[in-house]
Parts: structure tokens; C-alpha cells; sequence
């Protein structure tokens, strides 16, 4: 069994930080990511554009070169792509972590293609793999998807999208600009107030001129193949439909971190509960970085305010490494 010093769960950006961490140190230590490099950015919607500017996305200090302030998703594949080339990050993708577990004083690391054995074990599995499912009949139609890609099939098609968060709002103007016909089911009562400032006006302005319709305080009952439906306070409608949009948001597996014998919260946003100085768990030698921090609440960490964990774990992790 290959023994390492430190096993990084997950390749996205705060797994590429932490793993940069460890290659400055000299430290033996693999990531291990159960897709491609960034496999959530790599999933993001095609011509998705970061809300952050680039400068604060780097890992590092590392330069991103961005044609624009924020940069579009194409970009930050480049960008971490380059960071893990140049810099010789070891890792290994395609592979998934099923268990983790505590033998004395080393993690087993169970994958669905091998076990090795690790000193620490850093967590940063993110939240993007778990879509929130609607729950209602039909939901398992191949017309209904839990992501969006690109508005390309959706032209001259019914599309009702589900949501009123920044990826409802994003996909929803760009499917009526490439010419769908795009109808919004919003449980709320008005377009999320954490809608990027810039476009949230641009979503008001074509509901209220009529471009795109919209039901608020609205809940999907039922989806067909040909329609979808759905009761607002006053009544339950259905209207024609051929492809759903169910963009709810995403939530991590809490399960896994629960299993591993990670403390939560007594909350209901089920945060695990870590050391804020040093992202260590209850469970000596198990941090977690990133998104995955944040529980439920998958808002409050992001790349900009949760690259700093890498350095955070480093810095704790360099008194106490034995030499593997
Ligand atoms: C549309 C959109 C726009 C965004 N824009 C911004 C922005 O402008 N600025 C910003 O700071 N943030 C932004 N974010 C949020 C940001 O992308 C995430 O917070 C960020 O990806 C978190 O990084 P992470 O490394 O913690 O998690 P992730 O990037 O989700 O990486 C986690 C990785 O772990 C892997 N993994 C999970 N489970 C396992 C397992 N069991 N075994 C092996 N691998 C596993 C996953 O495949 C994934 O690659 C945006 C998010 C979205 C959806």
C-alpha cells in the first residue's frame, strides 16, 4: 500500500492550493480527484463568466491573465490547468474516494481502484456533484436536467427553468437571447437578491416587458413529456413545456464527511464543525479546505475567501509532519 504524508481529497482550485502547499515543502503527497482537473469549473456552463475578477481566484500568487477583469470559465480551466502542469502537482484524476479511515495514527484511503495509507488527510470535495432534486414526478424525464450547458438546444423550444438564483438567471437570459422560449417557476417571490448586481436588472426588465414569463411563489407539481405543472398561491396551472431546467442548486455530500466520523452542528445548515486557525476536524490529522467548509450553507465559501485554508493547513501541518 503506497504510504503518503498527505492525500488531498478533491482537484478543485482549494485542492490545487493545498497540493501547492505541499510541493513547496517537499512533503510526499498525492490529490485524488474522482474526475477531470477542476471537474466542477469543468462542468460549469460554457460561457459562464467568474463574478470574481481574476486576480482573485489565483492560488498562490501565481498570475491569472484574464483578456477581461472576471474571467470566463475557458479561461480558469487554462489558468489551473497550467498551474498544475508547471508546478508538477502530483495527482491522481478518475479515481474516487469511497472511505476514509482512522487506523492508529494513519488514514486508510479506500478508492474504487486502490487503498493507500496517509499521516493527513485533507478534505476538499466541494458541492457541485449533488444536484437538490425537485422531489415531484417526472423529475427523471431525460427532458428535465439539473445543469446547464449551453443554449444551444433549447432554441425555439418551450423551456421553463426552475429557480431564481444566479445559474437559473444566467441560463434563462441566455436561452431567450439565443431565441427559446423561456418561462420562469420561482418559489420565491421576487429574482434572488444575491444575483450578480450587473445582471439581476437585466432579468427584472425582460419579466416585467414581458420576453420572459414568470411565476413566483411558485411550486412544480408534476412534469410530462409535453407539459409541466405547477400551483402558486392562488391556482395550479399547467403550460406546454419540452425541456425542464431544474437549477436549485447543488449541495455537498455530507454523508461521506458524516461517515468518516466528522462532528456537525446541531443546526439545521449542518456545518462541520473544524479549528478556524487550523481547518483541522475533531479528528486529529483531517482538515477540510474550501467549499465543503460551508455545509449546507454553500454560499459562505468560495474560491476568493477560502484559498487562504491551503495556507492555513500548511502552516499548521509544519511543526507536527513526520517525515514519511
Ligand atoms: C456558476 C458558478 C460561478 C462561480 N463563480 C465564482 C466566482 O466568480 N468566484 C469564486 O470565488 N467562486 C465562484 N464560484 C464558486 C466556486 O466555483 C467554488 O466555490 C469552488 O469551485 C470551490 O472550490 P473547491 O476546490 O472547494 O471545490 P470544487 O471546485 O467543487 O472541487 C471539488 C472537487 O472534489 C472532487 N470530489 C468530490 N468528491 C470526491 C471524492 N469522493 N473523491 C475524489 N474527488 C472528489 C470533485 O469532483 C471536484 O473536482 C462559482 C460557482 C458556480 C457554480
Amino acid at each position: 500500500m503506497t504510504n503518503f504524508q498527505v492525500i488531498i481529497i478533491g482537484g478543485g482550485p482549494i485542492g490545487i492550493a493545498c497540493a501547492l502547499e505541499c510541493e513547496k515543502r517537499g512533503w510526499h503527497y498525492t490529490i485524488i480527484e474522482k474526475g477531470a482537473l477542476t471537474n466542477s469549473i469543468y462542468n460549469y456552463p460554457l460561457n459562464m463568466r467568474f463574478f470574481s475578477t481574476s486576480e482573485k481566484l489565483e492560488l498562490d500568487n501565481i498570475p491569472f491573465i484574464s483578456n477581461q477583469p472576471k474571467p470566463n470559465r475557458d479561461e480558469a480551466l487554462e489558468y489551473y490547468r497550467r498551474v498544475v502542469t508547471s508546478n508538477n502537482l502530483k495527482i491522481k484524476l478518475f479515481e474516487t474516494v469511497e472511505a476514509v479511515e482512522k487506523n492508529q495514527n494513519k488514514f486508510v484511503i479506500t478508492t474504487d481502484k486502490n487503498q493507500y495509507l496517509s499521516e493527513k488527510v485533507i478534505i476538499a470535495s466541494g458541492f457541485y456533484d449533488l444536484p437538490k432534486m425537485l422531489n415531484v414526478p417526472g423529475e427523471n424525464l431525460p427532458k428535465v436536467s439539473h445543469y446547464f450547458t449551453e443554449a444551444h438546444p433549447y432554441i425555439l423550444q418551450k423551456v421553463a427553468v426552475i429557480g431564481a438564483s444566479n445559474s437559473s438567471v444566467d441560463a434563462a437570459l441566455e436561452i431567450w437571447r439565443k431565441g427559446g422560449d423561456v418561462t420562469m417557476i420561482v418559489r420565491g417571490e421576487a429574482i434572488g437578491e444575491r444575483v450578480k448586481y450587473w445582471v439581476r436588472p437585466d432579468m427584472v426588465n425582460r419579466i416585467a416587458e414581458g420576453s420572459i414569463k414568470a411565476y413566483f411563489n411558485a411550486e412544480v407539481t408534476t412534469i410530462d413529456e409535453k407539459s409541466i405543472s405547477f400551483k402558486t398561491t392562488e391556482e395550479e396551472i399547467t403550460i406546454e413545456n419540452d425541456f425542464v431546467l431544474a437549477l436549485t442548486g447543488y449541495r455537498p455530500n455530507l454523508e461521506f464527511l458524516k461517515n468518516i466520523g466528522i462532528e456537525f452542528s446541531n443546526d439545521n445548515l449542518e456545518k462541520p464543525v473544524y479549528n478556524q486557525d487550523t481547518m483541522e476536524t475533531n479528528i486529529k490529522g483531517l482538515y477540510l479546505a474550501g467549499v465543503i467548509c460551508g455545509g449546507q450553507e454553500t454560499h459562505k465559501w468560495f474560491i476568493e475567501n477560502s484559498r487562504v485554508h491551503a495556507k492555513l493547513i500548511a502552516e499548521h501541518l509544519d511543526g507536527i509532519l513526520i517525515e514519511g
